[in-house]
């Protein structure tokens, strides 16, 4: 694949339809400034401040905008809060949409066609293969990605964080709490 890839770059740069230097630019992109430290960034944001958090619930793309997450794969957003009563799981039951512009580039498993089908049809069980036990009664809400809505799921806050900076907050932000596989870290 990677021969492959190096090969197609090389004709169409000779051919003078790319410029090595804007590839250059998209793969540092996301390499390094694109990624789920962005989705915690944004739920850390909501943790901690009411007024962003109910400005992401009433529009997710321009919440999520100002922080500067913008671009591919992540322009219509919605946030979908997790609760005491409800957990939000995340899919895309035809191929693999994904809100790059928060969570980076999705994982293996999520365009998968197992996950896929399964999260639809048993949800509780894929969770339970992901490790993560809900209380019993807690609904379980599954959200079907597409090319024009993407989700972000918002965990909730672990108990012992008040007083606790954004920074702080958003290293309890897994990738999987973002999308309903698992849920945000203890306080330690
Ligand atoms: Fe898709």
């Amino acid at each position: 694949m990677a021969a492959r890839v190096r090969a197609l770059e090389t004709i169409l740069t000779r051919k003078g339809l790319i410029d090595s230097a804007a590839i250059d630019v998209i793969v540092d992109t996301y390499e390094t400034k694109v990624g789920p430290r962005n989705g915690a960034r944004v739920v850390a944001r909501a943790w901690s401040d009411a007024e962003f958090a109910d400005w992401l619930k009433r529009d997710a793309t321009a919440a999520i905008a100002s922080l500067g997450y913008t671009g591919r794969q992540g322009e219509h957003m919605q946030a979908v809060f997790n609760t005491d009563e409800t957990h939000n799981l995340v899919v895309c039951t035809l191929c693999s949409c994904y809100p790059w512009s928060v969570l980076g580039l999705p994982p293996v498993w999520y365009k998968a066609p197992p996950y896929r089908s399964r999260a639809v049809i048993d949800p509780r069980g894929v969770l339970a293969e992901f490790g993560l036990k809900l209380a019993d009664g807690k609904k379980i809400r599954v959200w079907d990605s597409t090319a024009e809505l993407r989700y972000l799921v918002v965990p909730q806050r672990p108990s012992g964080t008040e007083g606790w900076s954004e920074e702080r907050l958003a290293d309890l932000v897994t990738r999987d709490s973002m999308i309903g596989t698992g849920v945000a870290r203890e306080a330690l």
